[in-house]
């Protein structure tokens, strides 16, 4: 077998470890052996697997590999919260998120390089897509981020409890390896996480939440960001095919299909004089009325490539009290969080702006209009979609 062709046991979800072993001859228990070296005692050399003979251990070097994604920087926040930007093999680089608090310490992972689905909000959409992770680029985020904090090491405890796929690209719409990497990350001779520790957050792929009953039982979340179809198709412009009707539904049917209550999250990113007027939260409570939901409100993070701007204090209070009012339970994510990971995208490179509305932004400015209409430009989505909405703040 050529170094090319080789698998990368890092990725493989124990159903396709087992069968690969199998077609190697090997006995069924193998799997479960490997399982336990690669992902509870972070073990890359086949060497040192000493529990397997040592036929198949030269076998599985010769034919096989062990390889997480390249660590490219590291930044420690001085609070507990790191974020690391990792390579990957089509020369990109990702960003994942490590958030402790109180005993709980949550990972948000990335599961494309990139993303094409252009939310007007977002740093990673304005990068354009770039390719979908392989599932050994997913769980490898959850294997490094192990091994950097140290939770390998015999005894120490395991301080990632938590993952959310909350960080660069849409989940859903690279189902297949996101769907390997959760299958690691549930298994008990892998991670071992509690389903409701795993969370799946799509900004609307209807067909992909459908494809998630009887695939899997992780948590749901929903970014939402808007109440009504006009606003939302302004920030997500995937809402014009799939519109929040469709959207509520689909997740409904996803939660009705786990057999137990367990409500999903809705995010709702709060943009000053976009989505955050009092009028938008009377408006989100009457929709989510009979949707049980919980509600986190994430406060928007400004970056220099967007002319959003982070609510008032006065207007997340009174967005917040109004939907507690109307019975919801809601959450507001912290600053310190936010600080680290709602920015997701913005280390990677510059922020550049590669959608198809940099393209036209470039071909403005090779016609001589200069940087500064652009950005006003760009800008003016969002201040029209607030005149629209009749903010009148
Ligand atoms: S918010 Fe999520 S789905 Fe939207 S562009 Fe950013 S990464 Fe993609």
């Amino acid at each position: 077998m050529t170094q090319a062709v080789r698998p990368n046991l890092l990725g493989l979800s124990p159903a396709k470890l087992s069968s690969l072993l199998e077609g190697m001859g090997e006995k069924p228990f193998r799997a479960r052996q490997i399982l336990r070296w690669i992902h509870q005692r972070g073990e890359l050399d086949f060497k040192a697997m000493t529990d397997i003979s040592l036929s198949c251990r030269e076998r599985l070097a010769r034919e096989t590999r062990l390889e997480p994604p390249p660590l490219r920087s590291r930044h420690d926040a001085g609070d507990g919260c790191v974020k690391w930007v990792l390579g990957t093999a089509s020369g990109s680089s990702v960003e994942m998120v490590y958030i402790p608090e109180g005993g709980r310490g949550t990972l948000c992972i990335s599961s494309q390089a990139g993303c094409t689905l252009d939310c007007s909000f977002c740093a990673t959409g304005k990068q354009g897509f770039d390719s979908n992770l392989t599932a050994a680029e997913i769980i490898g985020q959850i294997w490094l981020a192990r091994r950097e904090l140290d939770s390998f090491a015999s005894g120490a405890e395991a301080r990632v409890t938590n993952v959310v796929f909350m960080g660069m690209g849409e989940p859903l719409l690279n189902f297949e390896n996101v769907m390997d990497a959760v299958d690691l990350l549930l298994d008990d001779l892998a991670y071992g996480l509690s389903k409701r520790r795993v969370t799946i957050s799509t900004a609307g792929v209807v067909p992909g939440i459908e494809r998630m009953r009887g695939r899997t039982d992780a948590a749901l979340a929903i970014s939402l960001h808007a109440p009504n179809d006009e606003l939302r198709n302004e920030l997500v412009p995937l809402n014009r095919k799939y519109p929040i009707a469709a959207l509520l539904e689909a997740a409904r049917n996803y939660m009705a299909g786990l057999g137990e209550k367990r409500p999903p999250l809705i995010e709702y990113t709060l943009i000053r004089g976009v989505n955050d007027h009092r009028r938008h939260a009377r408006e989100l409570a009457a929709l989510l009325r009979d949707f049980p939901c919980k509600i986190n409100l994430i406060p928007f993070n400004e970056f220099s490539a967007s002319e959003y701007r982070r609510p008032s204090g006065s207007s997340l209070g009174n967005f917040r009290e109004i939907l507690r009012q109307a019975g919801h339970t809601v959450t507001v994510r912290t600053t310190r969080a936010d600080e680290i990971a709602a920015a997701c995208g913005q280390l990677v490179g510059a922020v550049r702006d590669q959608t198809r509305r940099s393209e036209r932004h470039r071909r403005r400015e090779q016609a001589g209009i200069a940087e500064k209409n652009l950005i006003a430009g760009f800008g003016s989505r969002s201040r029209e979609a607030a005149t629209r909405e009749g903010e009148a703040r």
